[in-house]
This record gives C-alpha cells, sequence and structure tokens, in this order.
C-alpha cells in the first residue's frame, strides 16, 4: 500500500502571486532583454551577499564558462575540483580546454578535501574550484589560504549555497568568483539563470564582455561615431533576460524565509534519523549554516539488510522522491574517454555507494515532512 497518493519530488520551486505579477509587468514594459531588471537584479544579489559586483548569465553552467574565462584558464592549465557534483562545474573547465584534476572529498562534510587539494598541486595548477554541496560552504578559508600560498584563482560553485553562511557572512565573498544557479530546485529562481559575484572590477568587466559577444563600447581603438562598438575577443550571447531577472528579483524578497524553512526541515530529519542509528546526516564545520539544498543520508550498508538499490526502489514505491546525488563525474563514460579512472578517488567512490537524497524544499508541508520520515523508518528498521 502506498504511503502517498501523489509523488513528492526532491526539490520544487515556490512560485507566488507576486513572482506572477512582477513576471507579467516585464512582459507588459518594453524591455523584454538588456532592459532595466537584468541591472536591479544583479545590484540586488551583489548587496545580498556583500559583494561588490555581479554579473549574471542565462543559466548557472554559463556563469561557470564564464568564469573559468575570465580566470584565464586554457590549454594546459589544470583546476582542482571535486568529483561529487553535477557535471557542470569540470565541464566548465573542459569548455576552456583546461584540465579536471579532481581532489577526494572528506568524508563528514562530503566537501572537497583542503588536504586532498594540496596532494593534487603541480606547476601547471591554475585554479580550484570547490562546490559548496549540498548548501554547506566548502572549507573556504584553508583553501584560500592554499590559493595564496601557489597563487591560484578560486572560484565556488555555489549552485546550492546561496542563502548560506560562512563564518558570519553570506556566502559569496570568500573565493575570487562564486556562482549561484537560479535553477528551479536552487535555493531561488529565475526560471533558468546563472551569476558570477566578485570583488574584483577586472574578472567583472571580463565577465561583461565574455556574456555578450566579445564586444565593448570602452577603450575603442577608433572613434566612427556614438554608434561605434568592437568586437574584442571570440565572447558568447550568454545574456539573462528581463524576464527572467524579474522572477528573480521577487524571489529574491522570499530567499531567507525559503532557507529558514529548509533549515527546520533538516533540523526535523537530524532528530528523527539520529534515533535510528544506521544513517547519518553531514558534520556541518563550525561556524557556517548550511542552506540545506540536499538533505543527504548516508546509509550504514552492513549493518542494513538491503540494499541502497533496494531501499531506494521501495521509497520510490511510496511516492517519495529520493534521488542520488551525484555520481562521481568522472565515471561518466566521456570523462572515462578523457582517460579518468576508477579508483581515482576512493573516498568519493565509496561514500557515493551509500548516500540517498531525500525529499526537502520550502514548500513542502508537514505532512509532507511526516511522510518522509515515516516511510524512511519503515523501510529502514
Ligand atoms: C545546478 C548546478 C550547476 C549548473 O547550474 P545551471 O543553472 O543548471 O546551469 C552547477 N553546479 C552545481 C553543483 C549545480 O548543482
Amino acid at each position: 500500500m502506498k504511503e502517498r497518493e501523489s509523488y513528492l519530488p526532491y526539490g520544487q520551486q515556490w512560485i507566488d502571486e507576486e513572482d506572477i505579477e512582477a513576471v507579467i509587468k516585464t512582459l507588459r514594459s518594453p524591455y523584454l532583454t538588456q532592459g532595466p531588471k537584468v541591472t536591479e537584479f544583479e545590484q540586488a544579489i551583489a548587496d545580498y551577499v556583500g559583494a561588490k559586483y555581479a554579473v549574471s548569465f542565462s543559466n548557472g553552467t554559463a556563469a561557470l564558462h564564464g568564469a573559468c574565462h575570465a580566470a584565464g584558464i586554457s590549454e594546459g592549465d589544470e583546476v582542482i575540483t571535486t568529483p561529487i557534483t553535477f557535471a557542470a562545474t569540470s565541464n566548465a573547465i573542459l569548455y576552456c580546454k583546461g584540465t579536471p584534476v579532481f581532489a577526494d572529498i572528506d568524508e563528514r562534510t562530503y566537501n572537497i578535501d583542503p588536504l586532498e587539494i594540496k596532494r593534487q598541486i603541480t606547476p601547471k595548477t591554475k585554479a580550484i574550484m570547490p562546490v559548496d554541496f549540498t548548501g554547506q560552504p566548502a572549507d573556504m578559508d584553508t583553501i584560500m589560504e592554499i590559493a595564496k600560498d601557489h597563487e591560484l584563482i578560486v572560484i565556488e560553485d555555489g549552485a546550492h549555497s546561496f542563502g548560506a553562511d560562512y563564518k558570519g557572512r553570506k556566502v559569496g565573498t570568500q573565493a575570487h568568483m562564486t556562482m549561484f544557479s537560479f535553477h528551479p530546485v536552487k535555493p531561488i529562481t529565475s526560471g533558468e539563470g546563472g551569476i558570477i559575484v566578485t570583488d574584483s572590477i577586472d574578472l567583472y568587466e571580463k565577465l561583461k564582455r565574455f556574456r555578450s559577444h566579445g564586444m565593448t563600447s570602452e577603450n575603442l581603438t577608433r572613434d566612427e561615431g556614438p554608434w561605434y562598438y568592437e568586437m574584442v575577443q571570440l565572447g558568447f550571447n550568454y545574456r539573462m533576460t528581463d524576464i527572467h531577472a524579474a522572477l528573480g528579483l521577487s524571489q529574491l524578497n522570499r530567499v531567507d524565509s525559503f532557507i529558514q524553512k529548509r533549515r527546520e526541515i533538516a533540523g526535523i530529519y537530524n532528530r528523527a534519523f539520529r534515533e535510528i542509528g544506521i544513517v547519518t546526516a553531514p558534520h556541518q564545520l563550525e561556524e557556517t549554516q548550511s542552506g540545506w539544498h540536499l538533505y543527504m543520508l548516508k546509509l550504514s550498508l552492513n549493518e542494513l539488510k538491503k540494499t541502497r538499490r533496494e531501499i531506494f526502489e521501495e521509497l520510490r514505491a511510496m511516492n517519495i522522491g529520493v534521488h542520488v546525488h551525484y555520481i562521481p563525474v568522472y565515471w561518466h563514460p566521456y570523462y572515462k574517454e578523457l582517460g579518468y579512472k576508477k579508483g581515482l578517488c576512493p573516498k568519493a567512490e565509496q561514500w557515493y555507494e551509500a548516500v540517498l537524497t531525500l525529499p526537502i524544499y520550502p514548500k513542502m508541508t508537514d505532512q509532507d515532512v511526516l511522510d518522509v520520515v515515516r516511510s524512511v523508518n519503515k523501510v529502514l528498521l
């Protein structure tokens, strides 16, 4: 018998009437793209995280591509990142013809381990791309110290961590550049969308040019007239529209309540599952507060009579939308063809075999949360 009538996804947006009004207002305005909403959204995001500049993109992946370009990554450069991420993180390195180098994770936090980063540094290393996996900030102080010692650029993939706290500040000013994604399952949504925040005017200008065909109206080589602009590099059309920015701006009004709700749900799960002892949630670093984009259980498989797959399938049959985040990136056939081999990051690989993502998102009702707890208990005990 099913626990629930309807399928409970692992994540979902929360759109209200104000969001809808904001989008409609932009649809009735003179600008659908390259108008005032994009600039307003960028300023509001920069203000929220306390960064000087923000450059929006059509999605988070394009934003990461822009960041890798602005960091000057090119053929022969190595970039150290985590294998436990969405493939877009390391794909952005490949877009720039760089070489992703995977450093193993800290099994307690599931984030990239700074000691493993150190082990992977070579004279070719150009940058580090930590990911704030599940919404928990990576160990940024340690990573920035390593970067300073070796003169590396740090691009933080904050796709999960918009609104999370790191040592009394919002995530977004620790790295040289931080990316946030506004895909519907992420902390706030603009439909599709992404952004890079930075304190560097130089990176800011590079990002802006890259996003818009490599064109500029500044520092021109000739003065042909007021219409004149120049294309100075091969850029892309990676712009966000005003329609998307209007939705993002409206969502930003509710980010703190969204994060609050995620923290409450995580608290309920933590308490419920601590008692059953055969699962653990990620250890939280001191002075950080996760945004809880994902809630992941690590199963003690040798104490359970079922496999992870059986547990997954039983919960899905109960309409609980469990998931697994993520398959180690270099296991994918495309990466295998590039020469990456199984066994590269043993801790990440072992970890991957034992984890399960549970539903968590602000619009979940108390009943939804109870359904998850009840179903997990039923399947595991
Ligand atoms: C979602 C996500 C991205 C890509 O963002 P999009 O906006 O979907 O392109 C990159 N990295 C991580 C870790 C993500 O979760």
